[in-house]
């Protein structure tokens, strides 16, 4: 891969306990694990390849929750700086479907007339018997919010490879290329 191809930043959103660390863990892999620190924080980069073609993403789990209403530049820069965006929920938790669907608005808000691409992700599918939101809620969800769906299971493995492909696919169709 030759040093001029371009970097995606994608910013990993959603409530505490949801799983976006073991995401972006499994992401960066444990032997090609190559932590950044950027902004004083965790950044995995990797270089994948989809559909032929290799693109390189640097995913950021910077996230934080908010305390009291209260303005945090980290938040803001999160909601600044990203390419792309996965918000991440637990089938297992409706509060943060709930919160899922602020980090949207939020996100809405902070980048007015720009058209990032947006996974809503459904974690802890293994969980079947503690699930409270259900895969068309989900699905219902992404449609009104106008961006993509999918449910994994860091804890399986299950999809994950998928849902990094899909964000990579929502950059390239944006690109105006292929
Ligand atoms: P974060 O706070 O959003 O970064 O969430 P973490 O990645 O730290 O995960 C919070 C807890 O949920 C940890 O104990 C994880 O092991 C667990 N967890 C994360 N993903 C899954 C999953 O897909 N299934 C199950 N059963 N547990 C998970």
């Amino acid at each position: 891969s030759g040093s001029w191809e371009p970097l995606y930043r994608v910013v990993l959103l959603g409530d505490p306990g949801v799983g976006k660390t073991s995401l972006v863990n499994l992401f960066a892999g444990v032997q090609e694990r190559d932590l950044l620190e950027q902004h004083g924080e965790a950044a995995y980069k990797r270089t994948l390849s989809v559909d032929g073609e290799e693109t390189t993403l640097l995913v950021m789990d910077a996230w934080e929750p908010e305390q009291r209403g209260e303005e945090s530049r980290r938040r803001s820069q999160c909601l600044q700086v990203g390419n792309a965006y996965i918000i991440v929920y637990s089938i297992t938790d409706r509060g943060s479907f709930e919160s899922a669907s602020e980090l949207r608005i939020q996100l809405r808000h902070a980048r007015q007339a720009e058209d990032i691409p947006i996974i809503l992700v459904g974690n802890k599918t293994d969980l079947v018997r503690c699930r409270e939101v259900s895969v068309e809620e989900g699905r219902a969800c992404a449609v009104v919010f106008d961006c993509k769906f999918i449910e994994t299971s860091a804890a399986l493995q299950h999809n994950v490879a998928e849902l990094f492909e899909g964000v990579v696919r929502q950059i390239r169709l944006r690109r105006g290329g292929k």
